[in-house]
């Protein structure tokens, strides 16, 4: 199951989409596309908070958890 964290539920004006495996994962593309494409935006621990709480996960089942889905 994956993670996925929408800029714009970030509060940013900005479609780009981050996917990942882990919180982690997520929160460091963040900070790598923050620095590319968000310059002036702070890592702060308030908006790694933010981030955390906009994230959500994906894919999270292709048939209500049947647990005989090879999937
Ligand atoms: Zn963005």
């Amino acid at each position: 199951m994956g993670k996925m964290l929408k800029c714009r539920d970030v509060g940013v004006d900005c479609d780009f989409e981050m996917h990942g495996k882990s919180e982690e994962e997520i929160l460091q593309k963040a900070a790598e596309h923050a620095k590319g494409c968000h310059q002036g935006v702070q890592i702060t621990p308030e908006l790694i908070a933010k981030i955390k709480g906009a994230i959500k996960s994906e894919g999270s089942s292709c048939c209500g958890g049947d647990p005989t889905c090879s999937k």
